[in-house]
């Protein structure tokens, strides 16, 4: 297993940008935009551009969505370098991710069930909201060390959160540049204590993008502004894993004419339905405006 090289090995000052798609469905017009603006962007700096399959949920992702999105993205004549990275393929470096937070003492198995937060929750009206919902109420953040223990002993199922506070007060205060928006002060504490490993696979969303940014050396991280506040918890976790720092380039969300964000709903505007239906690359391109 490769570690991420640390900022000052760098040799050169490259861009590096990525398309990393999950493979749960077909691309549709805003995942058009979003691999060619971020394959746009490492060209006009005359840089690199990756594809990666972000292929870590085994209930949704497929291999025939994947070879349907690379051929997609060939037709609309987008070129990456390979071989591809499919997260899935690659869960032992996020064991050893997980494995330096917890020598730093940063997580704890949350055995609670959805139902359990959720019941939990309602007793508390005020509960605090983040961006992707209500905030864990850290129910098994008080668990002590021998029941915790027991309980993973016992086989009991668990993910792997982060004990948010203990973790900002480690990193002390953090910034990340976006390219559209600036200098962003960072505040991961808004997620609560995510998730970094699921019940079902060692990683999450957050840790597993971290990660392989670093990793594939990603200077400029490009993706939809639904993702901005994601970027304060990848912010934390790059400086408690000591890994580089990119630069952001969080873009407009397309949408359709009534204003609503694309989304696997829209089959008529999936890449792969406006191919059968005659348009052109071109077309496509003039439709997202790149
Ligand atoms: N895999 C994520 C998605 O499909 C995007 C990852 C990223 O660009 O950070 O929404």
């Amino acid at each position: 297993m490769k570690s991420p090289q640390p900022p000052e090995s760098r040799a050169d000052h490259t861009i590096v940008a990525r398309f990393a798609p999950s493979p749960t469905g077909y691309l549709h017009l805003g995942h058009a935009f979003s691999a060619l603006f971020a394959e746009s962007a490492a060209r006009a700096a005359d840089g690199r551009f990756l594809l990666r399959m972000e292929d870590i949920d085994p209930g949704r992702c497929r291999p025939d969505f994947d070879a349907a999105i690379r051929e997609d993205l060939a037709w609309l004549g987008l070129t990456w370098e390979e071989p591809v990275r499919r997260q899935s393929e690659h869960l032992e470096d996020y064991r050893h991710a997980l494995a330096l937070l917890e020598a730093r003492g940063l997580l704890y198995p949350c055995f609670c069930t959805r139902r359990e937060i959720q019941e939990e929750v309602a007793r508390a009206p005020h509960a605090p909201h983040g961006p992707d919902g209500v905030l864990y109420p850290g129910t098994c953040r008080s668990c002590s060390t021998s029941e915790r223990a027991a309980r993973v002993a016992a086989g009991e199922a668990h993910c792997l959160r982060l004990d948010m506070a203990a973790a900002v007060a480690q990193a002390g205060p953090l910034t990340w540049h976006d390219r559209a928006a600036g200098v962003q002060a960072a505040r991961p504490e808004v997620f609560g204590d995510v998730v970094l490993a699921r019940k079902e696979t060692p990683t999450s969303y957050h840790l597993a993008v971290t990660w392989d940014d670093a990793l594939q050396g990603v200077t400029l991280v490009t993706r939809g502004t639904d993702l901005f506040e994601s970027t304060h918890v990848h912010r934390l976790l790059q400086a408690l894993l000591d890994l580089p720092v990119p630069e952001y380039h969080h873009h407009r969300l397309l949408t359709d004419d009534q204003g609503r964000r694309y989304a696997k709903r829209d089959r008529s505007l999936t890449l792969r339905a406006l191919r059968e239906a005659g348009r052109t690359p071109a077309e496509v391109r003039a439709m997202v405006g790149l």
